[in-house]
């Protein structure tokens, strides 16, 4: 289970340009830079003891599958820095696979068995092209902080760039926007009674340099409005381009959900830059749901915010209230700011096929939809019985570990091939007859 959640990089390997033909290289120099993935859940799961103890495991690995003159340096924690001497380009990068590999295999740490991800950015030099360790080791982050999420869990070769920038490491998730190390996570949500997807909601994941690939839970509470409006607005393109992307390769993703916080929300501009950007993209405004917070939109009402829904709404956006339950949404608020959907918070969810008290607060809330006329979708959906006991209640639609993780861009495809394989063959769980 934890070895599934840790493994989400793709296991290729992934070059920036082909090898030159192995020969002997005297004096040739190369640095591989390999990042542990999933630190901040490893270390949850693992407690400091388990993770120190699978850090000097890993670093245990390292050293002996190389030549004594190699040693392994520790940067950061996590990040393994490894110099490779007299080697060739083609040799560097088969010792540099042989070490990943070695590394990826499961290993026991706290009575769990773990499968570590590792991403690698190989840099090789030759002759006056050499520069100095630090140096190159900062290159090296630079270059891991580039990485398309396709390329985590890889190697990658690149050449020392001395023109490279970002000697520095972003120290907010404006800056990392702003160098691309913002990207979406895509997670499924399906409809009860067909099994198809109805859509994906985005998911901001941070690829950090030295950190490797953070969950909101590591970054999102130290953000002041500046960050929310650039990840927001990183979000929104990449939301976009997915869209595109599904239509290009022939995919039925009706739409994609995009998180908004109550900064963008009391920002004049929100609504019309959003528009502006569909325009500029041509896609309807229809296909794009604006997941916005039940505590937000109570304290909402009379601003800026009430002026950026109505334009949104008006134009065709789609609103959902997020975290329903937790918060103090008024009926009334539903009402003003045409939510269209409902996402029963997953505290409700959690256990409801067998727990009485959660099928009560279930069953009162899809009544309270249905009573609305809004669509519910039940999130955090874990297990099929749960999944089971929400499609028999009448819940519209589910999101969770029991359909799918987040997942990038490009695993999406394979996703939604299996899906559209599977939908028909899904029991169709049976729903509660009307009345
Ligand atoms: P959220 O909007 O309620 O998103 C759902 C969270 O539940 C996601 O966590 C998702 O990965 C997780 N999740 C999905 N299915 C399951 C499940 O079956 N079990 C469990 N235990 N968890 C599940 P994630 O990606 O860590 O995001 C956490 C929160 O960070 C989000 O909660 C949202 O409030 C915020 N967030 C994420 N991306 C953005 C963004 O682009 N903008 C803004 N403003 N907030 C974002
Ligand atoms: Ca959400
Ligand atoms: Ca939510």
């Amino acid at each position: 289970m934890l070895a599934r959640l840790i493994r989400t990089g793709q296991r290729l390997w992934q070059r920036s340009r082909s090898l030159r033909p192995a020969s002997a290289a005297p004096g040739a120099r190369s640095l591989l830079l390999l990042r542990l993935e999933n630190m901040d859940t490893l270390s949850a799961h693992l407690g400091k003891a388990g993770f120190g103890h699978l850090l000097v495991s890993l670093s245990v690995r390292l050293n002996r599958a190389i030549r004594p003159e190699d040693p392994v340096k520790i940067p950061e924690t996590g990040i393994f820095a490894i110099v490779l001497t007299d080697r060739s380009e083609a040799e560097a990068m088969r010792v540099a696979q042989r070490l990943q590999g070695r590394a990826q295999q499961p290993l026991a740490v706290s009575g769990l068995s773990i499968t570590p991800v590792l991403t690698g950015v190989l840099i090789h030099a030759e002759g006056a092209r050499q520069a100095d360790l630090d140096e190159t080791i900062r290159n090296a982050r630079c270059r891991l902080a580039q990485l398309g999420v396709d390329r985590l869990g890889g190697v990658s070769l690149f050449e020392h760039d001395p023109a490279l920038e970002g000697g520095d490491l972003p120290a907010t998730v404006a800056e990392a926007a702003g160098t691309g190390q913002i990207v979406a996570y895509f997670q499924p949500q399906i409809c009860c009674d067909s099994g198809r997807v109805t859509g994906f909601e985005a998911l901001a994941r941070w690829n950090h340099p030295t950190r490797g690939l953070l969950l909101p839970a590591a970054f999102m509470s130290r953000m002041v409005d500046a960050d929310h409006k650039a990840l927001t607005r990183r979000m929104i393109r990449q939301s976009i381009e997915a869209l595109k992307f599904w239509d290009s390769q022939g995919c039925q993703v009706p739409t994609v959900s995009v998180n908004i916080s109550n900064s963008e929300l009391s920002d004049p501009d929100f609504a019309n830059s959003l528009l502006w950007e569909l325009d500029r993209q041509d896609v309807r405004p229809d296909r794009v749901v604006l997941e916005v917070l039940e505590s937000v939109a109570p304290v909402t009402s009379g601003s800026e915010a009430r002026q950026n829904l109505s334009l949104l709404t008006k134009a065709g956006c789609r609103v959902d209230l997020d975290d329903f339950g937790t918060g103090y949404a008024s009926l009334d608020a539903i009402r003003q700011f045409g939510v269209n959907r409902i996402k029963i918070d997953r505290s409700f969810v959690m256990g409801c096929d067998i727990d009485p008290g959660q099928q009560r607060m279930i069953l009162a809330i899809l009544a309270l939809a249905e009573r609305l006329n809004i669509s519910a979708l039940a999130e955090g959906v874990e297990t099929r019985e749960e999944h089971g006991f929400l499609a028999q209640m009448g819940c519209d639609e589910v999101q969770g570990y029991a359909v799918a993780r987040p997942m990038p861009l490009p695993e999406t495809l394979q996703f939604l091939a299996n899906q559209e394989r599977n939908a028909g063959e899904l029991p169709g769980m049976p729903r509660r007859s009307a009345g």
